[in-house]
């Protein structure tokens, strides 16, 4: 790469990153050529010791190097935010949107060039260029609605699942995994209500269950949430015993 830079082949060097920061830290100071990482960061996995957005944010501010941001509303998970933390919102203010805030967090941040946001219709497009396009940092105030936001959201999502569905195709079992975790999520804000009884038992009647699962750990490999899967999915089997 440094190569093909001096050649004016490439502007800059950088990489997309899904690991821990001392493995981050480590290949920085083995690469003060890199210019950009690419991080997943948003403000629930800011604190989250499986993603460790701030300690991965950290490492590039200690090396000098720019971050360009991924999942910065979780794969749209804070988008669909339960109703309770979407309410601490609403208050604080009205007129923004879940994903202004998801945003806006992750590009207050002073070492954070670019948020990546997936948009898939035109009121999207709309809605993020209404904040970006005169942008204000969150402010104190802000933060601390984000950090009710987040202890609200922790209580409530047992299994912080993106549905991006990485760990499907390789199951040996071919166990529905994100669709489980979102029906065992539900049951845990909503209780066991006969609704999810019925998806449940419609999908162990086309899938794997649940219990199928023979711990070859294919899937958390998959996993950019480094979800427990395997220990997760005894949670589900035992939480819709029927
Ligand atoms: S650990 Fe279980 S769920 Fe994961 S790939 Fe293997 S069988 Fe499927
Ligand atoms: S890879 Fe992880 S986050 Fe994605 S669907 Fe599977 S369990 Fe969920």
């Amino acid at each position: 790469m440094a190569q093909k830079k001096a050649e004016g082949k490439i502007r800059h060097i950088g990489f997309s990153y899904h690991d821990d920061a001392d493995m981050l830290d480590r290949i920085l100071t083995d690469h003060p050529e890199t210019e950009l990482v690419q991080l997943q960061l948003n403000y629930i996995d800011w604190e989250n010791e499986s993603v460790q957005s701030r300690k991965c944010y950290e490492v590039c501010v200690k090396h000098g190097v720019q971050v360009t941001v991924i999942e910065p509303l979780k794969g749209g998970a804070l988008v669909r935010l339960p109703e309770v933390a979407a309410n601490i919102l609403k208050e604080a203010n009205p007129d923004a949107g879940n994903a202004s805030w998801g945003i806006r967090f992750a590009a207050s941040l002073d070492q954070v060039m670019v948020v990546l946001s997936g948009m898939s219709d035109l009121e999207q497009v709309e809605d993020n260029i209404s904040y970006m396009k005169d942008f204000h940092p969150l402010t104190e105030g802000e933060r601390e609605t984000i950090a009710k936001t987040v202890q609200i959201i922790g209580d409530s999502i047992a299994i912080p699942c993106t549905a991006c569905r990485y760990c499907t195709s390789g199951c040996p079992k071919k166990i529905a995994i994100p669709e489980y975790f979102s029906l065992y999520n539900n049951q845990k804000q909503f209780g066991l209500l006969a609704g999810l009884a019925t998806t449940y038992g419609n999908l162990t009647a086309t899938h794997g269950k649940p219990e199928d699962c023979i711990g070859c750990k294919q899937c958390e490999n998959h996993c950019p949430q480094h979800l427990p899967i395997v220990e997760n999915l005894k949670l589900v089997a035992e939480a819709f015993q029927m």
